[in-house]
């Protein structure tokens, strides 16, 4: 679905490349973890993706074509297969919830009737339903970037690319925005996840491609977030008050949804019980250099059952790829 051959990106004006002899495949369905200090190539490798950039040397394809070979002026109909998400939302500021979601639709030409259908759906699977009228910013940033979630997805994309996506939020908020791309991942839909939460990669149990200085020095299926020595990082507060509640919620309701569904065991989930209280301010060990993380359960869930599934990509497809990789 997507493969990084020997790649390597050097940018105009710089003396050491941003990534060099990146290799690597992820499969349909695949939830990817990129892993790495500031610096180390993450979004060097997702901009190569969307071919917002070229590899100096190598080959990157996606969906089965080498980027290569798409041109120019075909660019913008092959991203419409990928649906982004970034660190700073980047909403359009004067647009309402429903208008950021069913923009790009419009300017794909989509029919009315499609747009209608389709953005009402993408705000309910995100819990954004009632909010269409707010603009971005009467909207928290954990709905700000819920709002993008469901933008990035109105479309039915095969691949979800998120770029830092929880960087700007608090942690309470962050689990809910992890929840939510485990979600679309569970439904079929490809995820590649550039961040540095050490918390959550070690959670989710998910594979973890580990950059340093644009060297990939790991590649991990179920990988934790592996040294983060190297990795600067604030102390998170102790979470409290609304955020924690809503992220409980969350856990808990889409627990309890799917507890039966569990198709995949997850390698040791901490039972959700165990978040009855939320951590009081940090209460740990003196010598743990972690800070206090927020359990993330990830189910398998059954997004069919939520009636938009097909609509908005997320079921199982058996339509084959765009073309041969050779
Ligand atoms: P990360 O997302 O892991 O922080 P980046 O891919 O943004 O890493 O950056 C990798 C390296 O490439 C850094 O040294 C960065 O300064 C450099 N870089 C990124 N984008 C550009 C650019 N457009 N021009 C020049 N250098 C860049
Ligand atoms: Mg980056």
């Amino acid at each position: 679905m997507i493969r990084f051959e020997n790649v390597t990106k050097r940018y105009r004006g710089t003396k050491r490349p941003a990534l060099s002899g990146v290799d690597f495949e992820v499969q349909r369905g695949e939830f990817v973890f990129l892993v790495g200090a500031s610096g180390s190539g993450k979004s060097s490798c997702l901009q190569l993706i969307l071919r917002e950039e070229s590899p100096t040397s190598g080959r990157v394809a996606v969906l089965g074509r080498d980027l290569k070979s798409i041109a120019n002026r075909k660019v913008p109909y092959f991203r419409r297969s990928i649906g982004s998400v970034f660190q700073d939302f980047r909403l359009l500021p004067s647009k309402t919830v429903y208008q950021n979601v069913a923009f790009t639709l419009q300017v794909t030409g989509a029919s009315r009737g499609f747009i209608q259908q389709a953005v009402p759906e993408a705000l309910a699977l995100v819990g954004l339903s009632g909010k269409e009228k707010r603009l971005p910013h009467e909207l928290s940033g954990g709905e700000q970037q819920r709002v993008a979630i469901a933008r990035a997805i109105v479309n039915r994309p095969q691949i979800v690319l998120a770029d830092e996506p929880t960087g700007n939020l608090d942690p309470g908020t962050s689990v809910d925005i992890m929840q939510l791309l485990a979600r679309i991942n569970a439904g079929g839909t490809t995820v590649v996840m550039a961040t540095h939460e050490a918390a959550f990669v070690d959670q989710m149990q998910r594979r973890v491609i580990e950059l340093r200085d644009g060297e990939m020095v790991r590649d991990e299926v179920g990988g934790g977030y592996g040294d983060t020595s190297n990795v600067p990082r604030l102390e998170p507060e102790a979470i409290r008050g609304a955020a924690a509640t809503a992220a409980l919620q969350t856990v808990r309701e889409v627990h309890r949804e799917t507890e039966a569904a569990i198709a995949e065991p997850i390698p040791a989930p901490a039972p959700v019980e165990e978040q009855r209280t939320p951590a009081p301010p940090t209460v740990k060990p003196a010598d743990d250099p972690r800070p206090p993380t927020h359990q993330i359960t990830v189910p398998a869930i059954d997004v069919a059952e939520l009636g938009v599934a097909d609509r908005l990509g997320l079921a199982e497809r058996d339509d084959e790829e765009v073309g041969p990789t050779s």
